[in-house]
């Protein structure tokens, strides 16, 4: 009976030295991570080892004996170094032998790159463990092996993401797939499925009050994180099939959108961006943006144009960092700036009306401000940005005066995250009144 069996254990190993000096993040371990729990397997355990042969040994013997399914990652190249395929078959007992289907694709790849060096980097990589199925590298040349030990399984995957990733899609949770699903596994699959619901223009603390009697379920969970400008809620579920899981998670996540005062302030879900919600307002609108931006210096104008198909409503950007930029570019009087400063409401406004006259776009919007460490003055602290927003009327209603706003905020924290919290803010101020009905 499927509530008998036991659930499979999972568990990461990250072969590689560079892991352990932090010279790179194991994005590996993440990747697979989220295709275990996506698979039905929960994963206890994680581990990064460095390239050597007996730490690599005792590290995959803990977690033979732990785990269900063990995981290698990085270590199968042609190089000294790569030690992952030589140490598991050794552990195991198992002899190197060479198969000549993943020989010839090596071949095929390396044609017209011939050398005794390349000869010998074959030679290594064309070896594969008695008895391994072996996983195609549509990427690159080392192949992935799966060994089917009593009980258990063991996959060896290439380090370099851009190898491992098609093959797990592809080969491996398949090959997983329909073992697990086959009949003689002793393993009971439990499916987690995650939505992440997006907002923006309403603080953590308000979400998570409007959430409140949610937040101690234990299926689907609710979690709450927050990001620079956003706060998210991410709804977990777990069942015995996908679609339960899925079906569990979206009567969550319905619950949780008609909610107020949550539902105004939701741009989007899982992997939707800021700067892709406004654009979509835009185009709704029949509205091009223009952007004058001077404290961002281009970052407002990156993050929208990550947005494929962008050029659709975005006119242009002006980066205008120096006072004079501000007046030859986008007609700032000289004069406006010395009485009252290049960080001001009166010079926020006048960039962005200028960007506005000049570009013929409808909406602009302008951002100067004090980025720091230096530049303030005892009125204008580091971090004090004015954000305008000017443009012709749009909506419903289709008011005569148009759109003319400026905010005035302090962002805390260091440069970096100054720039990057004033972008985000000059963004959802535009996706807020894009969304507002006149
Ligand atoms: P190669 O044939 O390129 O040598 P390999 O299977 O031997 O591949 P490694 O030598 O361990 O893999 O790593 C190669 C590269 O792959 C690393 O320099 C790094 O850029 C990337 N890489 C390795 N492990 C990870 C990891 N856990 N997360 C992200 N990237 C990784
Ligand atoms: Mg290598």
């Amino acid at each position: 009976m499927e509530a008998m069996k036991p659930p499979m254990i999972g568990e990461i190993v990250a072969v590689g030295t560079e892991l352990l000096l932090g010279q790179i993040a194991n994005t590996n371990a993440r990747f697979l991570a989220e295709k275990l729990a996506q698979l039905g397997v929960d994963a206890y355990f994680q581990q990064a080892v460095g390239d050597n042969p007996s730490r690599l040994a005792e590290s995959l013997k803990l977690a033979l004996e732990r785990s269900d399914l063990v995981l290698l990652s990085g270590g199968l190249g042609p190089t000294e170094d790569d030690l992952t395929k030589e140490t598991v078959s050794k552990l195991l007992g198992r002899r190197l032998v060479p198969d000549p289907a993943v020989a010839e694709r090596i071949r095929e790849v390396l044609r017209g790159h011939r050398s005794p060096v390349v000869e010998k980097a074959l030679a290594k990589q064309s070896l594969v463990p008695e008895g391994a199925a072996i996983l195609p590298n549509s990427a690159g040349t080392a192949p992935g092996l799966v060994l089917d030990l009593p009980g258990k399984m063991l996959a060896l995957l290439p380090g370099p993401p851009q190898e491992l990733e098609p093959m797990v899609r592809d080969y491996l949770i398949p090959h997983l797939a329909a073992w697990l699903d086959g009949p003689s596994t002793q393993f009971a699959r439990s499916f987690l499925r995650s939505r992440t619901i997006k907002f923006c223009g309403i603080g953590e603390p308000v979400v998570e009050e409007a959430v409140r009697d949610l937040l101690h379920g234990d299926n689907p969970t609710v979690a709450p994180y927050v990001s620079i400008g956003e706060t998210h809620l991410r709804v977990t579920a777990k069942a015995a099939s996908a679609e339960r899981a899925v079906s569990l998670v979206e009567n969550m996540v319905c619950a949780i959108a008609s909610r107020r005062p949550l539902s105004e302030h939701i741009f989007g879900f899982d992997d939707d961006t800021l700067a892709g919600a406004c654009g979509r307002r835009l185009r709704e609108h029949g509205l091009s943006l223009c952007l004058a931006e001077s404290i961002t210096g281009g970052l407002v104008g990156h993050l929208v144009t990550e947005v494929a198909g962008s050029s659709d409503y975005f006119e242009r950007g002006y980066v205008v960092y120096g006072n004079r930029s501000k007046s030859e570019l986008l007609g700032v009087d000289p004069e406006m700036i010395r009485a009252h400063g290049a960080v001001s409401e009166e010079v926020a406004l006048a960039m962005a009306h200028g960007a506005l006259d000049r570009s013929g776009a409808g909406l602009a919007l302008a951002l100067t401000g004090i980025a720091g460490p230096g530049g303030a003055s005892g009125a204008k602290p580091v971090g004090l940005t004015y954000i305008a927003l000017v443009g012709r009327s749009f909506g419903q209603s289709g008011g005569e005066t148009g759109v003319r706003e400026c905010h005035r905020y302090v962002f805390a924290g260091e440069r970096q995250l100054v720039k990057r919290r004033a972008a985000h803010r000059a963004l959802t101020l535009l996706w807020l009144r894009l969304g507002r009905r006149e």
